[in-house]
């Protein structure tokens, strides 16, 4: 399955790049110091130009599972909300710190008044969460801000592989049957 509605809201999965992504926010896997990495946050830094990563000195520091806001530079979103899940070691709090890195970007956007969301695959590059088990957090985390959300019409997750995209898939199935 690679689209499901919850309350007013649809959730929609896609293979691509996140930097192509026109949404009123994308969200880039961040690291707590909001200093440049690898992988995703690259990507956005690369394509989205320097105003990036001068608001996100100015901040300064994001906690782990949670979330801080940007422009968006030279990208076609307007904003990029900057999530830090957790480094994964098989602890029972890491399942919390992932879902609070969803939960603090959909409050973000909530709070901005902003009708659409992209999300990459949190924590699943070089943190290491494993991806059948990221998956149902994600979505089920998401899903649950959906249903009561004023605002936000459409969430997108944006995988950046096939494999990723079918892991997503087979979580949105069980969520939404
Ligand atoms: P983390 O450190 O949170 O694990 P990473 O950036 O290493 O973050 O990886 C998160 C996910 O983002 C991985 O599945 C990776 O393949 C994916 N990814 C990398 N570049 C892009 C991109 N341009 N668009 C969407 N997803 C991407």
């Amino acid at each position: 399955m690679s689209e499901a509605t919850f309350g007013r809201g649809r959730l929609l999965l896609v293979q691509g790049d996140i930097t192509r992504v026109t949404a009123d926010a994308i969200v880039n896997a961040a690291n707590s110091a909001l200093a440049g990495g690898g992988g995703v946050d690259g990507a956005i830094h690369r394509a989205g130009g320097p105003t990036i990563a001068r608001e996100c000195a100015a901040i300064g520091h994001c906690e782990t599972g949670s979330a801080v806001i940007t422009s968006a530079g030279n990208l076609p979103a307007r904003y990029v909300i900057h999530a830090v899940a957790p480094r994964y070691r098989g602890r029972p709090e890491d399942a919390r710190l992932l879902a609070g890195a969803y939960a603090a970007s959909m409050r973000l956007a909530e709070e901005h008044g902003l009708k659409s969301i992209a999300f990459p695959s949190l924590g699943t590059g070089a943190y290491g969460y494993p991806l059948d088990e990221a998956a149902p957090i994600a979505l089920g985390t998401v899903a649950e801000h959906l249903r009561t959300s004023r605002c936000i019409e459409k969430v997108t997750f944006v995988l950046f592989s096939p494999a990723d995209l079918a892991a997503y898939e087979r979580a949105l199935t069980k969520l939404a049957t």
